[in-house]
């Protein structure tokens, strides 16, 4: 490829909204542009950077023996409804309406797809165990979508799930998708982490996430010397179910009769018993922060600042929300309009999360009822933080932090989809029998933010070679020296003949912009043709390097291959 054709709008500056290297990088190097918030377009060199981490992650998948197919994004509503998570998925999920008012899905996820797929089909275990795979777009309407393509509102993923007779059978897929994910990251050349993981909104038994560390990684992981390593989500319901017994089970919803009346409370945020309000609980640096927003709007930072501003918004700590409304923590709200009112909760935050549920359940239905007010929750300042230093769930010593960024999770699902959709088969006994369900997602989009997380330099991005947009870019420094122009077309078509990618950058624009541009993009070797080639001599030189390294070419280009 020459450079004067490709599609690369380099950049000097990163547009303001860029808030990571990552995504600076990205789009400074004519990778990816933004066309909405968590919505990206792929560039030529972008593009290719993605397929070839998804030949990478197809390669893995298809060794463990999964067998690619390709699933519908739009999801009938039915589906959802069936397992409970049209409801329980929140406002995370797409959703729209066809022109007969049906509802739909933009999938954020596929356990319902592939079970309904395989309820219909699937008879006997002499059948199982089966594993499927498809790579496809996914959909999440994220709370604060950013980071660029980290936490973006649509985004590729490899999405797996199989199928068993027995949780054995589940056991030997699970090891070899472990197997295969750590060798996915070890193929592209990135430190990781894998650690024992919460199995959130998707349920089920055992589960690990595999982390590329980054200083900026917004998991923070937790581990230790004997060999354990658990997100911080995982360590902290660990720690709490040992010191606390049942801290997080038994969590309490108990009817307080004397609490804030809904006017006290309005007062407080100055919003009327019209206004609607949400509240947000977020992770922040220093700890769990709620943040209590007037409007039925979007949250997203710059809004949260304002709103912080102009004081229609309170934010604070679980322990300040509680001694100022003696409500506690994701229990202000709603007010007014309860249909509209959105209570985000984290579900790091695992007994406020069961608790809302829980309110729900036992009939506290929303309409008039305030929270705090008509029911309050026992042990809520039980959830703390599990922090560096903590003591090890496993063995007891200090535990050390980590940066990470999630980018493969695997989950034993069981048979909690099996059995809310009534999938079958029959054993050797003729049983009728659950199917036993595991599923592995890996994000292949945020794979290449968190590479390029991991590894850059002042200058620019240094893709390792296994998933470079080109292996070498030859820089004719005077393309329109006719020596120069034609050592450089013909050193390029010798690369290219030995399977080398090349990029030949033919472009009339001076030398330094050509590098700049060589450094920003990342090709991991360079060989630049200029003065010296008089001479004989051409640079060589690795993206990681700061010097080059002199070759003669004297006796044709064989030296460099
Ligand atoms: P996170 O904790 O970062 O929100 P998740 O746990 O919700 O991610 P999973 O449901 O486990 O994500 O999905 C599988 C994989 O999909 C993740 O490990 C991640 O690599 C990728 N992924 C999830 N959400 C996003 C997103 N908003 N943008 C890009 N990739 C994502
Ligand atoms: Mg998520
Ligand atoms: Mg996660
Ligand atoms: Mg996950």
């Amino acid at each position: 490829m020459r450079f004067s054709q490709l599609y690369a709008p380099t950049l000097k500056e990163a547009p303001a909204d860029a808030d990571l290297i990552s995504i600076k990088l990205l789009v400074r190097g004519g990778f990816v542009r933004k066309v909405a918030a968590g919505i990206y377009s792929f560039l030529p060199l972008g593009f290719r950077v993605l397929k070839k981490i998804e030949d990478i992650v197809r390669q893995e998948m298809n060794a463990i023996g999964s067998q690619e197919i390709l699933m519908p994004i739009i999801q009938p509503a039915e589906l959802w409804h069936e397992t409970g998570r049209w409801d329980d998925y929140g406002p995370e999920m797409m959703r729209m309406q066809d022109r007969h008012e049906r509802f739909f899905t933009l999938g954020p996820t596929h356990e319902e797809i592939i079970t309904h797929l395989l309820r219909n089909e699937l008879n006997s275990y002499k059948q199982l165990p089966v594993s499927l795979y498809q790579i496809a777009m996914k959909y999440r309407d994220e709370i604060r979508p950013r980071f660029g393509l980290m936490r973006s509102r649509e985004f590729l993923m490899k999405d797996a799930y199989s199928f068993h007779g027995s949780w054995s059978s589940l056991d030997e897929t699970y090891k070899q998708f472990y197997g295969a994910y750590s060798k996915i990251l070890q193929r592209i050349g990135l430190e990781f982490l894998v650690v024992e993981a919460d199995s959130g909104a998707i349920g089920g038994n055992e589960s690990h996430e595999f982390n590329v560390l980054a200083d900026y990684g917004e998991s923070t992981l937790l581990y230790c010397d004997c060999g354990y390593a658990a997100s911080d989500e995982k360590a902290e319901y660990l720690l709490q179910e040992e010191s606390q017994e049942g801290a997080v089970a038994d969590l309490k919803i108990v009817p307080t009769p004397n609490s804030r009346t809904v006017d006290e409370v309005s007062a407080f945020l100055e919003v009327t018993s019209r206004d609607i309000v949400k509240s947000l609980i977020y992770k922040g640096r220093k700890g769990y922060y709620m943040a209590l927003i007037r409007g039925n709007e979007e949250l997203n930072e710059s809004k949260l600042k304002a709103a912080l501003e102009d004081q229609t918004l309170v934010m604070a700590t679980p322990q300040e929300v509680l001694d100022l409304l003696g409500v506690p923590i994701g229990f202000v709200g709603p007010i007014g309009l309860p249909k509209e009112v959105t209570i985000i909760a984290d579900h790091t935050i695992k007994g406020l999360k069961n608790a809302v549920c829980g309110a729900l359940k036992e009939g506290y239905h929303y309409s008039g009822v305030l929270p705090g007010r008509d029911f309050k929750i026992d042990s809520w300042h039980d959830l703390k933080m599990v922090t560096e230093g903590d003591p090890c769930p496993k063995c007891g010593a200090p535990m050390k932090s980590a940066k990470g960024i999630e980018v493969g999770h695997i989950f034993k699902l069981g048979t909690k989809y099996s059995e809310k959709m009534n999938g079958y088969v029959t054993d050797e006994k003729g049983n009728s029998i659950h199917y036993i369900m595991g599923c592995y997602g890996w994000g292949v989009s945020r794979t290449i933010s968190a590479i390029v997380e991991q590894l850059h330099d002042e200058n620019g991005i240094i893709w390792p070679l296994a998933v470079a947009p080109f292996d070498i870019i030859v820089t004719a420094v005077n393309i329109k020296d006719p020596i120069v122009s034609e050592k450089s077309i013909q050193l390029y078509d010798i690369l290219s003949e030995a399977g080398f990618e090349v990029l030949l950058d033919d472009r009339e624009i001076s030398p330094g912009m050509k590098f700049k541009d060589a450094d920003l993009i990342g090709i991991p070797v360079r060989i630049t043709l200029g003065k010296k080639l008089a001479q004989g001599i051409v640079e060589v030189k690795p993206r990681t390097e700061k010097k080059p390294l002199e070759v003669s070419i004297v006796d044709g280009f064989d030296t460099l291959l």
